[in-house]
């Protein structure tokens, strides 16, 4: 049962073939058994089991919305009360947040059962899920390979079918990146549609949040209910609420799609630019028209987000002293020797790589030529994209450069490891909706993703976009060997 779609679970519900306490436990089942993916930091089964079942008396008064007694994850960068909140983290592997992230307020509102936080890297750098204080995160499609970061455990969680839905966070590609390496569907909206109250502050004005499922229609059920303007985040944009299914049943007759000739160039895999050539054919029988558009700056967006990132992770990131919250080391001399020691241990090494490389950039005689230049390319990205969008309705284009690599295969590289998120950095940069929906297979038999890319608010088209490719492939429904 816990691996049919959200509408269909829904129904199975609402009709009573099953309870929400039994598909929870289901859930639990499975998390259990592929324990080995380590795909969750906490797994809360007497939290769940009790959500459940209050999910339970709400069903039998045929009282909510399509979340109801749905098992869901979070990533653990989302502020749960009452449950760990470790961002991947040793600063914060004993952190029980006091309040709810709005996040997950909005989704227990909406019915849904949290079993657990799932697994990350930490304070979401990376593109690995290597960098958890809590071990790497395995993809299930081949456990000796990377699930993709940093919301690697949500991504597998719902690849392995432990949940049919889960939470993540994209300031570089976070949820489209683990997406596309795991065979699901994930979708980053535009910024400020999500609000970032209680979501752990890695670079302000690139995190969103965001919603993995195994489609693109469940996917909108879950957009819709974690979606909406908060006044507690100063970045959420006042904008009424929406219903991002709406659309998706909109023929693509006509649809513009628009292929940046710098990501189909050098640096793509050639299995991977197969697979997308597949996926693309499958457009055109939809009904859409291949242009070529260009994305000039594209090529700047590593090098301006490896600045903005670290210099606005190294400022929120000062909160972590631990003299609040977190990680205090045992032995200290004096209050610098405290803060000192606590930072040293309570930090892993890329989280120290960023903290210096944003230190350093922010700096006097440094900011301008790096800060202020920084700036001003994420500028010309962002009309780069308005200049392409003005030609086609949606950008289509690869995720990642490779399918999922093994795991350590990039770890003494950063570098190399920063390279890889080439086609999905720029979008944040611009503070565009992204979404990645599973397309085809690499030479290895790995996932290939999609990566869509629309205007300002155009959650609800990329979703019709990707649904219409789901009704007539089956890329979406495949499943890896441990399921
Ligand atoms: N891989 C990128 C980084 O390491 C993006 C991570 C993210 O989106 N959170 O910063």
């Amino acid at each position: 049962m816990i691996d049919s779609s959200l509408t269909e679970l829904a129904a199975a519900l609402a009709g009573r073939q099953i309870s929400s306490v039994e598909l929870t436990r289901q859930a639990l089942a499975r998390i259990a058994a592929q324990k080995d993916l380590n795909a969750f930091i906490t797994v809360d089964e007497a939290g769940a089991l009790k959500a459940a079942q209050s999910a339970d008396e709400r069903l039998a008064r045929s009282e909510g919305g399509p979340l109801v007694g749905i098992p869901l994850a979070h990533k653990d960068v989302f502020c749960t009360e009452g449950l760990a909140t470790t961002c991947g983290s040793r600063m914060l592997a004993n952190f029980v947040s006091p309040y709810d992230a709005q996040v997950v307020s909005l989704l227990r509102a909406a019915g849904a059962v949290c079993v657990g936080k799932t697994n990350m890297d930490e304070f979401a750098m990376g593109s690995s899920n290597e960098n958890s204080y809590f071990g790497p995160v395995k993809n299930p499609w081949d456990p000796g390979r990377i699930p993709g970061g940093s919301s690697g455990g949500s991504a597998v969680a719902v690849a392995a079918g432990m949940v049919p839905i889960a939470t993540g966070t994209d300031t570089g590609g976070s949820i489209r990146q683990p997406a596309s390496l795991c065979g699901v569907t994930g979708i980053k909206p535009t910024y400020g549609v999500v609000s970032r109250y209680g979501m752990v502050a890695y670079a302000s004005s690139l995190d969103q949040g965001g919603a993995f499922a195994r489609s693109a229609q469940d996917c909108a059920l879950l957009l819709s209910a974690m979606a909406g303007f908060d006044p507690r985040d100063s970045t959420s944009l006042d904008r009424a609420a929406e219903d991002y299914s709406r659309d998706l049943d909109q023929p693509l007759t006509g649809l513009r799609i628009g292929l940046p000739k710098e990501f189909f160039a050098e640096g793509l895999a050639t299995d991977v630019r197969a697979a997308l050539d597949g996926a693309l054919a499958e457009y055109r029988r939809l009904g859409a028209t291949l242009i070529e558009v260009s994305l000039p700056n594209a090529r700047l967006a590593i090098p301006a987000y490896y600045v903005i990132a670290p210099a606005e992770a190294s400022s929120n990131l000062s909160r972590f002293d631990g003299v609040r919250y977190g990680h205090r080391a045992a032995e200290y001399g004096d209050l610098q020797d405290m803060y000192r020691r606590s930072r040293a241990e309570g930090f892993g090494a890329e989280v120290k790589r960023r903290i210096l490389i944003g230190t350093y950039v922010l700096s006097h005689g440094y900011y301008d030529a790096y800060y202020i230049q920084a700036q001003k390319l994420r500028r010309l990205i962002a009309q780069d994209f308005a200049a392409a969008l003005n030609e086609c309705d949606v950008i289509a284009g690869p995720v990642s450069p490779t399918t999922a690599w093994r795991i350590g295969e990039k770890s003494d590289d950063p570098v190399q490891m920063y390279l890889s998120d080439i086609y999905t950095i720029a979008v944040n940069l611009a503070g565009l909706p992204g979404l990645s929906l599973p397309a085809g297979a690499g030479a290895d038999g790995l996932p290939v993703g999609l990566q869509l890319i629309g205007n300002y608010f155009a959650e609800a088209r990329l979703l019709n976009v990707a649904h219409q490719f789901q009704l007539a492939t089956d890329w979406h429904r495949r499943r890896p060997p441990v399921v």
